[in-house]
Parts: C-alpha cells; sequence; structure tokens
C-alpha cells in the first residue's frame, strides 16, 4: 500500500489483490445482495461486544454512558443510508489496518469463485471469506466511515473509498464513540432506501442482535435472542411468542426443547414440536424450520444438515460460536461442528420424545398422529438411533379403540404366553382389516394384531424386522405359527379334507399357488393369504399403483374344513362327484375370498355362476 501525505488528508492505494477483488465485487450481478445490511450490523454488533467487555475491564473510556445500540437512518429522498453504532470504534491505524487490506487468506480462492459463479454472484460468498465489510460496494459507489475509538484521548477519523483506486483518511472534528458509515445507494438497489424494507431485513437477518437497533428512531428488534437466557428466565408466554415470531404459525407448540451445551462443542438451541403437520408431512414441509445463528447473528434459514430428515418438522433456532459467521452453505454442510450438533440435538430430541411419552402420553399420542408418518422414516435412517425410535413408535390394534395407539413395548408385554410373535395386518383402513377373515381367529383367542395403517408402515416393518427377540409377522401370510391351533382345528379327518382340496386344486388350477387347509378362519369359508416368502399384500397393491405392468404374486387359498359349505360339498364329493354345483362352488368361493383380499375379477363370470346356483336354490324350494 503506497501513501501520499497531505497535511491533513491521506491517501492509500489498495493492493493489487484487493483491487482486483473490490473490483469483480463492484461490478457483478447479485443474488441477495441485501446481505450488506447483515455484514454491517453484525460488525456493528461485534464492535458493541468489545466495548460492552472493555467497559468492564477498564475505567477510562469515552462516553461510558452512551447506549449501546445501533442507529440506522434511511433517507428516502437522499436514497441513502447511515449505520451508526457506539462501538469499540477504530484508530487511524485500525482504519488502515482493516479497512484496507484483506487480514484473510483466500482472496485468490474467493476471486476465482466468484468469475465462476457465472452470471450473478450469490453474495453470501464474500462475507464467507471474512470480508463482510466489502459487500457494502455491491450497493453503492462510494462509502463513508466516520469512526472514533473507545480508549482515552482517542482522536476521530473519516475514512472515504469508491472502492476502486484506495482510501483517504482524514482526521475530524470530536465525534462521540463508536463508528458510523454512510453510503447512497446505486441506482439499481435503490429500493433499499425504504424503511419498511430496512426493517423486514433486520427482522430477518439481525433480529435477534443482542443490541436494540433503531430504524429511523424507532425500535425495531424487539424480540431478543431468547436462547440465550436461562431456563427458569423464559415465561411460557416468551415462548410461544418467540415460536410463533420464528414458525409463522398461528397456534402454540406443542412441545419445545431448550438446549445449553458447553464444552467441547457449544451451541444453544430453543426447538419447536408444532401442533399440526402441514397437509402432506413429506411435501410440505418447509427447508427454512431452523434459523442458524453464529452468536445471534443469523447466518442461514435452511442449514439442511443440522437436523436428520425424520426430524425435520422441529422448527426453531440454533446458535454456536463454533462455527464462523459468513460461513456459506457448503462450508456449513461439510463442517465437523454441523456434523456433531446434528449428533446431539437428534438424542436429545429423540430423549425429550421419550420423556413426553411416558409422562404425557396423550400429548405424545397427538404428535405422532401429526407427525408419525415422517418420524417413522427415521427406523430406516438413523441405524444409531434406530433401538430408541422403534420404542417410539405407535400402532393402532385390535385391542386399541379406533385413533388410539398401542406401542411394540406394550404390546409384548400383552402377549400371550404360549405366543412367539408380534402379529400386524396391514390395510388403509381400520375398518376394512378388521373385517379381513384373517383376522377371525386372533379375534377368537384373544390376540393382539397391530393395524399397520399409515402407507409408510410397509417400508418401516421390514426395517424393525423383529422388537424384543419377537418377529414381526403379517397375518395375511401362510404359514404363521399361530399359537394353540392344532389341538383346536386340527379334527377333521384327514381324508376328507384331501378330498376337497384334491377336487378344488383340479377346478382353480394354477389361479392359486397352492390350497391348504386353513388354522385361522373361524366364520369365513377361505381366505387367500401369500407365501411365506412373497411381498406383504400391501406392499403388492403399491407396486400395482406404481407400475401396472406389475403382476402381484400367486396366492395361496386357504379353506376352512370346517365351514358347512365345505361340509357338504365334501359329502357330496363322495355321493355325486360330477354333479355342476360343486365346481361352481369352488369357483365362488375363490371369487369371493379375491373380493375380500382387494382383487379384482371377471365380473361376468362371477355373476353367470351366481344366477345358475340361484336358479338351482328356487328350484328346490
Ligand atoms: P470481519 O467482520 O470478519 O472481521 P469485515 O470485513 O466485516 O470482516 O470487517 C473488517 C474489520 O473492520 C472488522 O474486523 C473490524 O475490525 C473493522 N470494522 C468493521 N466495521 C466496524 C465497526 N462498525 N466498528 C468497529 N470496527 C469495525
Ligand atoms: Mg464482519
Amino acid at each position: 500500500m503506497s501513501q501520499v501525505s497531505t497535511e491533513q488528508s491521506e491517501t492509500f492505494e489498495f493492493r493489487a489483490e484487493m483491487k482486483q477483488l473490490l473490483n469483480i465485487i463492484i461490478h457483478s450481478l447479485y443474488t441477495n445482495p441485501e446481505v450488506f445490511l447483515r455484514e454491517l450490523v453484525s460488525n456493528s454488533s461485534d464492535a458493541l461486544n468489545k466495548v460492552r467487555f472493555m467497559k468492564l475491564t477498564e475505567t477510562n473510556i469515552i462516553n461510558p454512558e452512551s447506549e449501546l445500540k445501533i442507529n440506522i437512518h434511511v433517507d428516502k429522498d437522499a436514497k441513502s443510508l447511515t449505520i451508526e453504532d457506539t462501538g469499540i470504534g477504530m484508530t487511524h491505524d485500525d482504519m488502515v489496518q482493516h479497512l484496507g487490506t484483506i487480514a484473510k487468506s483466500g482472496t485468490a480462492e474467493l476471486i476465482s469463485q466468484i468469475k465462476e459463479s457465472g452470471k450473478s454472484v450469490d453474495a453470501n460468498l464474500i462475507g464467507q471469506f471474512g470480508v463482510g465489510f466489502y459487500s457494502v460496494f455491491m450497493v453503492t459507489d462510494e462509502v463513508v466511515v466516520e469512526s472514533r475509538h473507545a480508549a482515552e484521548n482517542s482522536v476521530s477519523f473519516r475514512w472515504k473509498s469508491s472502492g476502486e483506486y484506495g482510501f483517504e483518511i482524514e482526521p475530524i472534528e470530536e465525534r462521540n464513540r463508536g463508528t458510523k458509515i454512510t453510503f447512497k445507494l446505486k441506482e439499481e438497489y435503490h429500493h433499499f432506501a425504504d424503511e419498511t424494507s430496512i426493517k423486514q431485513l433486520l427482522k430477518k437477518y439481525s433480529n435477534f442482535v443482542d443490541f436494540p437497533i433503531y430504524v429511523n428512531d424507532e425500535e425495531v428488534n424487539k424480540v431478543q435472542a431468547l436462547w440465550h437466557k436461562r431456563k427458569d428466565e423464559i415465561s411460557t408466554e416468551e415462548l410461544n411468542e418467540f415460536y410463533k415470531f420464528i414458525s409463522g404459525d398461528y397456534q402454540e407448540p406443542l412441545s419445545h426443547l431448550h438446549l445449553n451445551l458447553e464444552g467441547n462443542i457449544n451451541f444453544k438451541a430453543l426447538l419447536f414440536i408444532p401442533q399440526m403437520a402441514p397437509a402432506n408431512l413429506f411435501r410440505d414441509i418447509a427447508d427454512n424450520n431452523i434459523h442458524l445463528y453464529s452468536n445471534k447473528i443469523f447466518i442461514q434459514d435452511d442449514p439442511k444438515d443440522l437436523l436428520p430428515e425424520y426430524l425435520r418438522f422441529i422448527r426453531g433456532v440454533v446458535d454456536t460460536e463454533d462455527l464462523p459467521l459468513n460461513v456459506s452453505r457448503e462450508v456449513t454442510q461439510s463442517s465437523p461442528v454441523m456434523a456433531k450438533i446434528k449428533q446431539i440435538i437428534t438424542s436429545k430430541m429423540l430423549a425429550h420424545l421419550d420423556e413426553m411419552a411416558s409422562k404425557e402420553p396423550e400429548k405424545y399420542d397427538k404428535f405422532f398422529k401429526q407427525f408419525g408418518s415422517l418420524f417413522k422414516s427415521g427406523v430406516n435412517q438413523d441405524y444409531t438411533n434406530k433401538s430408541k425410535i422403534v420404542e417410539l413408535l405407535r400402532f393402532e390394534s385390535s385391542k386399541t379403540s379406533a385413533g388410539e395407539f398401542t406401542s411394540l413395548n406394550r404390546y409384548v408385554s400383552n402377549m400371550r404366553t404360549e405366543q412367539n410373535e408380534i402379529y400386524y395386518i396391514m390395510g388403509n383402513f381400520r375398518n376394512e382389516v378388521d373385517r379381513n377373515p384373517n383376522m377371525e381367529y386372533f379375534k377368537k383367542h384373544d390376540i393382539e394384531v397391530l393395524y399397520l395403517l399409515d402407507p409408510v408402515d410397509l417400508f418401516t416393518v421390514p426395517y424393525i424386522f423383529e422388537y424384543d427377540g419377537k418377529h414381526l409377522t403379517s397375518i395375511e401370510k401362510a404359514d404363521i405359527s399361530i399359537p394353540e391351533s392344532k389341538s383346536e382345528n386340527d379334527t377333521t379327518e384327514n381324508d376328507e379334507v384331501k378330498n376337497i382340496i384334491t377336487f378344488a386344486k383340479e377346478i382353480l388350477g394354477d389361479k392359486v399357488e397352492d390350497i391348504i387347509q386353513s388354522k385361522r378362519l373361524v366364520d369365513s369359508v377361505a381366505s387367500l393369504v401369500v407365501g411365506k416368502n412373497s411381498l406383504d399384500p400391501q406392499m403388492e397393491k403399491m407396486m400395482k399403483m406404481m407400475d401396472k405392468e406389475f403382476i402381484p404374486s400367486k396366492r395361496i387359498l386357504e379353506l376352512n374344513i370346517e365351514h358347512p359349505i365345505l361340509k357338504n360339498l365334501s359329502s357330496k364329493l363322495s355321493s355325486e362327484p360330477e354333479n355342476e354345483i360343486l365346481k361352481l362352488t369352488i369357483l365362488q368361493i375363490f371369487d369371493i375370498a379375491m373380493l375380500n383380499d382387494g382383487q379384482s375379477i371377471d365380473v361376468s363370470d362371477f355373476t353367470k355362476r351366481a344366477n345358475e346356483m340361484m336358479l338351482h336354490a328356487t328350484n328346490r324350494i
């Protein structure tokens, strides 16, 4: 840097590197140019923090009584902005050092990144390299900085630059402690010379700055950095207000979690579970649920890597001193600090939910009803916490009333002694699964069956696989080992069973995979089940919805040999094996089982047979 000195004013030339940087800052097109305000306010906030500390440690300080604050003046007519603080201020050398050179390394990289980013540059890039002050040159052609350091006997100076060649510094009349930055907006940024938009930007980026901010003498950041307070200092009312403010939700939150971690990793977080999920949980959850702060200065509101997918319904604020302000999205995402915070938040939130589940079960069920579908996906996403998530799952069952839940833990503790498996049935509606013929045996014997009514269960159940050493078993599969089934159902003579099955096989041929005697039917004649190694029937239905060409696996037909129809059929088989009605009966039994299984049949064939049978029956009246 070369220096030309006149009596009062000195002129400094920027170094080549600096010139190059400012040149592209000045001449690029931007997305998010408004971040200049965040950068200037954050510098003021830093300066105020420093003077606050200085006041504690030193006695002689200029204007010790003046309020620690940031004053912003918007001049709509002149299209200019002034940002003034009562912070620590700058000495002559500070100005030369901090506003004239690039202290941080990596400028060449910043320059090449800006150049590479094509048509429009993300203004966040500038801040990210620790040269936030210069972002003001995006929106103005000339900046004036007036400052007085807080130390006793300090002199006031004015720094002025157009960002092209260099800067001037001159002493000025004594002013108040702190820094005042003034500039006129470039034509394309005249819209920033507007009180309302400045206030909005402050709300977005600087609302929780720990010092009052005034815009044209009106205090704008009334909301405090609540998460910096102690838990017992925050009222429920404040929490609710805060939640509503950051979320835009009109309802109060269902629950909140306040974290204050100190040690290897330092962060504070105030996290909320909303009352209501969006209409479509998977599609409509916003990206900006978590606001990330670095020491009360807003960094970004969509930090992808702060929460696992399955907890993305959580809203709130995370504030860490361990991340540099201005860190870019890419850097944030790959930062080990973020990974660590995510890990802690996840396990604390799971513990919080667990506590809620045991202490406030109704509240927990409310949560699960709203967010369960998304939360469940944690079973297949988060291997480390899988067992905790599994404990937190809730299902309806044959023993709960509609809309009420049980847990796997409760299911297992209610199991009958001879029962070794956890039974479930999948379906879309409670009524539908409740009426499924495969439920008959379980109802009769008072064995609980979980009703998995959420489509997402299709994907989670295979991942749960077993709980407490007990397999999760679909009652729609063949070969389930039903407790006590042998002694009660295997009463029929073997030959009789064999005859019916052989006859049915002849008629149905390859329409079915197999035909077996049912152990689980009580009132129904027959039902269809899938083979032990087949997909769950619900899964097949879904595959079919997604792929029209999908061919469902053939079903196994289970026959309830004890049923009067089959009893009749069995005796007729030996006396009149050629009677047409026998064949029609088997075909009808099969079609009805198909319908119960939710499958389509040939309606005209079905009708023809039904008519024939009715004709026969009416004939005999
Ligand atoms: P950073 O804030 O990361 O240090 P900036 O480019 O934003 O980088 O600011 C450069 C430096 O200029 C600051 O570190 C500080 O020393 C000085 N500075 C900027 N604004 C102010 C201010 N309002 N009061 C005091 N010093 C300031
Ligand atoms: Mg800064």
